[in-house]
């Protein structure tokens, strides 16, 4: 019988070809990381026996502001949303709205592109061109981060964690979990579901296209205050774990 000898030739090929897809696939993996990064902090949630939980709101402002602001404002709690520069130099009047009904603005870079494979530079003018106008509009205190699509690698964690920032993720996502995210109910059910305590819910009501989200809010927030649930910013969750 003869035994297998791969030929050599191919060994050479097919070995660093593999480790490369490998090294491919772990990079993407980390990037897309909801509780991983390779420097500096990262929440997804807090851990706290405190019925709490932060409503996060990424993208926009946009013109679809006002309904959400009101959609809050029945409800009677406070969110935080993670407004990307471009619009919110384009809609300042709708920042400045959104901080002076009492809820927080974090920043979600300035053209929401994917942060990965970015030079330093570019993560600066992404970071701190929305900084900027995030303090016009009006917020006083720390400000949180966010990036589009949770997507980070390297210099975006190693920018924020040279300045003393984190990374703001989150633990439940109706949108993106399976759930029928045109379906309002489905999306307050998911919600109740999976909330924990001092869990950060993400949800994307800024455009049109996000109808459902938006409906779906005040269920989810009638249903955790049933729970026992106490809505908080960002800031107020964090300061819960120092
Ligand atoms: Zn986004």
């Amino acid at each position: 019988m003869r035994r297998f000898r791969p030929r050599r030739w191919l060994v050479w090929t097919l070995v660093p070809v593999l480790v490369l897809l490998i090294s491919l696939w772990g990079t993407w993996q980390v990037s897309d990381s909801r509780t991983f990064q390779f420097y500096g902090g990262l929440t997804d949630r807090v851990d706290t026996a405190d019925k709490v939980v932060a409503l996060t709101f990424d993208d926009g402002p946009t013109e679809g502001t006002p309904e959400v602001l009101k959609a809050l404002a029945e409800a009677q709690v406070k969110a935080t949303f993670f407004v990307t520069g471009r619009e919110l130099a384009a809609h300042p009047e709708h920042g400045k709205a959104i901080v002076r009904a009492g809820h927080e603005l974090g920043n979600h870079t300035y053209s929401h592109q994917r942060m990965v494979l970015v030079g330093g530079d570019f993560v600066r003018s992404e970071v701190e061109r929305t900084d900027a106008l995030i303090r016009a509009a009006g917020h006083t205190g720390e400000i949180h981060f966010r990036p589009p699509n949770g997507k980070k690698l390297l210099s975006l964690p190693r920018y924020l964690a040279q300045h003393q920032r984190q990374t703001i993720m989150w633990d439940v996502e109706p949108e993106s979990d399976g759930t029928d995210a045109a379906d309002p109910a489905a999306i307050t059910r998911a919600v109740l579901e999976k909330t924990r305590p001092g869990s950060i819910v993400l949800l994307h009501v800024m455009y049109p296209v996000r109808q459902p989200s938006l409906a779906a809010v005040p269920g989810l927030v009638a249903g955790l205050k049933e729970r026992g649930y106490r809505f908080v910013t960002v800031s107020e969750l964090l300061a819960l774990r120092r």
